[in-house]
């Protein structure tokens, strides 16, 4: 089995549940997932802990607590409590780290002043909730093209600044998709190893030209994005955990589940050189 490899379960949720899916990395000897709480839902609890436990896989990256954000105070109190929740699900899976997802700008807001200062209000909150539980909250910046409807925390600087500010048991995702284009990431992923606070490592491509920002991902090696040289700093700067594999593509979504993960394993080996161990 190895720990070098996670595969994200949105990469193939079209064509797998989680049942399905768990068995499938752990027949290629991955021996842990990254999942998401919609996809607990949709087949129950008690499965969903069955399939981990039956094929002894680990639950990586949790998917996810949020969103945050809402124009009013009631609607912000809710959705706070609802990432409580959703953090607290995590612990029982025993997940490393929660993903935050904060949301788009609460409606009428102009500019973004307003939805990071409440981004970070609340994961001020969730961080206090989490106490020095076992697993960490992870920032993921997104790209700035998604500034406007899914989060307002766009670079690895901005995600440095928050982390500096909130401090401990708070980590960040660097997705190569949505950090690629960043002059400063070099830097901004060394300051980040230096704290300690890089807690994953999320691969796909970006394709030229690209349809959709949300949909389109590419297959490592497809686009454009320095894939080695992103890897090799945040190795640089100390980062030890697995790489993961997450495309969100209705291209990829369309084929054949087995297949993609098979291929998504194959480039992986070919572009960081993983070995893939079986048990
Ligand atoms: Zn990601």
């Amino acid at each position: 089995m190895t720990d070098r490899l996670v595969i994200n379960h949105a990469t193939v949720r079209e064509k797998m549940d989680m049942t399905a899916f768990v068995k499938a990395c752990s027949r290629r000897g991955l021996s842990m997932v990254s999942i998401w709480e919609n996809e607990i839902d949709r087949i129950g609890k008690a499965a969903a802990k069955e399939v981990l436990t039956q094929t002894g896989s680990r639950v990586f990256g949790y998917n996810r607590a949020g969103p945050l954000l809402a124009s009013s105070a009631t609607e912000r109190r809710q959705r706070l409590d609802a990432a409580k929740r959703s953090i607290d699900l995590a612990l029982e899976f025993d997940a490393d780290h929660v993903l935050l997802f904060p949301g788009g700008a609460p409606e009428g807001e102009k500019g973004l002043d307003g939805a990071r200062g409440m981004t970070e209000e609340a994961v001020g909150h969730l961080l206090d909730h989490l106490g020095d539980g076992a697993a960490r909250l992870a920032l993921e910046p997104l790209h700035p093209m998604l500034a406007g409807d899914r989060s307002s925390i766009v670079s690895m600087s901005h995600a440095n600044d928050i982390c500096d500010r909130l401090g401990r048991n708070l980590g960040i995702v660097v997705d190569v998709y949505h950090v690629w284009w960043d002059e400063r990431l070099d830097e901004e992923i060394a300051r980040a190893g230096k704290h300690g606070r890089i807690a994953g490592f999320h691969v796909n491509d970006w394709l030229v030209p690209t349809k959709h920002t949300l949909t389109d991902r590419g297959m490592m090696g497809d686009g454009v994005i320095d894939l080695a040289h992103l890897w090799n700093a945040v190795k640089r700067a100390g980062y030890d955990g697995p790489i993961e594999v997450e495309i969100f593509s209705d291209d990829w979504w369309a084929r054949d589940a087995d297949a993609v993960i098979d291929l998504c394993i194959e480039r992986c080996a070919s572009i960081f050189g993983l070995v893939m161990e079986r048990a």
